[in-house]
């Protein structure tokens, strides 16, 4: 059977991210351990620029949200209140003979609305439907008893909701008012797989934002344009790859009274990247009755006191990073080397800012003076921040290349003139310009080129 182009899209980012040093197969060494993966070092730095772009967005770049860090393993009441221990699970079914388990709603939904009668993979029997708990159990301290049993956080959200008392008290809070977190979150899922896109470790960026009953509807509407304007002007997803699809109210999480999920067109389907969601009052009321403690909140011009809404946008890191490189993995035609310019060549376009390596410094041959040149460039652009990498071995065109391949914005080339008269070549990723430009200027010119975000 010949693999869809969406299919070869998706192995050419897998091999990619291999081959280049984004994503490799997680304890590949003992064989692998299947849907973990491991960020090698270009990898982690995306992922850090992701993150970083969203805190400074979302957290420092705002007066009305500030960031807490909550643990993995919190009171096991939380997820008692939460409703998580009676509730987060879904329907599944197993086959008796080739052992695969399946999400029982997307056999219904693959088999046209009725449940199959078979196993899809083997033909086996299959199990009846059952409720599976997708919250990892772990046990506390030297006792393995129920008592000492407590879970890993299938989110973050419980973190801010357990913490917003501490924190309306601490920070003289005003509603509106966000609370901020970014951390691992663990489910036990059925069905994993699609690289990084599902897996049962993996981040979110959250943030709870309390505000008036009254106005939780605006509040709705201006996160809504946030998270559009995350994907477009950050993410620089293309707008005709993303779909903001208000989900029906049989569809919704229980306690949620609008949800509207964002979702992008991965090679193997169209797919939840984020959720944007009104939770009402229903996780502080629970809280609120479970602790017993008081976590309204009261207007300090009006002495009401209210129990807040929440909105909730929530963005999954690792889909954020499986959306990007896919949207920004590229292939044309561009010259490698003056004898060749027909040869095509794979580039990561990302957004300069998120590319993790900003600057790529090479010397045109192996000679002292040159390379004690560019290492003082390279010392000039770290001092501005800027990730850098050195390259000596091959062909210039080589170099390109691989640059190209992990998404480097500019590449620069000292040669012989570079002694004489302190001028070095810049080559630009997208426009494959050259251009000659004098050594010293250009930390601080690439440093502000990068802050232009264009
Ligand atoms: P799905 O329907 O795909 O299972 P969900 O609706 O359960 O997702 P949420 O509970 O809304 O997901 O979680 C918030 C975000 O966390 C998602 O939008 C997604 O980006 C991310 N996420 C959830 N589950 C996973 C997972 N297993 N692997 C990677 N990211 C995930």
């Amino acid at each position: 059977m010949s693999m869809s182009d969406d299919e070869q899209r998706m192995q050419n980012l897998v091999s990619l991210a291999k081959r280049r040093g984004f994503i490799f197969p997680g304890s590949e060494i003992y064989g692998g351990y299947a849907n973990t993966w491991d960020y090698g070092p270009y990898g982690v730095q995306l992922r850090k620029n992701i993150r970083d772009a969203w805190w400074q967005r979302f957290v420092t770049g705002r007066l009305d949200v500030v960031g807490v860090e909550t643990p993995v393993i919190m009171s096991p009441k939380v997820w008692e209140a939460s409703g998580h221990v009676g509730g987060f699970s879904d329907p599944m079914v197993d086959c008796k003979k080739c052992k695969n388990r399946f999400r029982a709603d997307h056999l219904l939904e693959e088999n046209g609305g009725a449940m199959p009668t078979a196993c899809p993979e083997c033909r086996g029997e299959l199990t009846e439907v059952r409720q599976f708990n997708l919250m990892f159990k772990t046990n506390v301290g030297p006792m393995d008893d129920d008592l000492a049993s407590a879970y890993l956080r299938p989110e973050t959200a419980q973190g801010m909701f357990t913490a917003w008392k501490n924190v309306r008290d601490a920070m003289r809070v005003r509603l509106p008012y966000g609370i901020a977190q970014i951390g691992k979150a663990f489910r036990n899922e059925i069905t994993t797989g699609n690289f990084i896109f599902r897996t049962r470790e993996f981040e979110q960026m959250e943030i709870e934002y309390f505000v008036h009953p009254d106005h939780a509807d605006e509040a709705f509407e201006m996160w809504l344009l946030e998270m559009k304007s995350w994907v477009r002007d950050v993410l620089k997803l293309p707008e005709e790859s993303v779909v903001y699809q208000e989900i029906g109210e049989g569809d919704r999480a229980h306690y949620s009274s609008r949800t509207i999920d964002v979702e992008y067109k991965y090679p193997f389907g169209q797919k939840e990247l984020y959720g944007l969601a009104n939770r009402s009052d229903y996780d502080l009321k629970k809280h609120q009755e479970v602790s017993g403690e008081d976590l309204t909140w009261r207007d300090p011009h009006t002495g009401e006191k209210v129990l807040p809404y929440v909105i909730e946008p929530t963005w999954g890191l690792d889909r954020t990073v499986l959306a990007v490189l896919l949207a920004h993995m590229d292939e044309d035609a561009a010259p490698t080397s003056e004898k060749d310019k027909t040869e095509s060549r794979v580039v990561l376009r990302l957004p300069k800012n998120l590319a993790p390596v900003k600057v790529a410094v090479f010397p045109l041959q192996k000679k002292e003076d040159l390379q004690t040149k560019a290492k003082e460039l390279i010392s000039a652009l770290q001092a501005y921040g800027m990730a850098v990498e050195y390259d000596e071995s091959g062909s210039i065109g080589k170099r390109y290349r691989r640059q190209d391949e992990i998404g480097t914005p500019w590449c620069v080339t000292l040669d012989m003139d570079s002694i004489e008269d302190g001028s070095a070549t810049i080559r630009d990723r997208d426009t494959l310009e050259q251009e000659r430009v004098v050594i010293s200027d250009i930390p601080k010119t690439l440093f502000e080129q990068l802050h232009s975000n264009s």
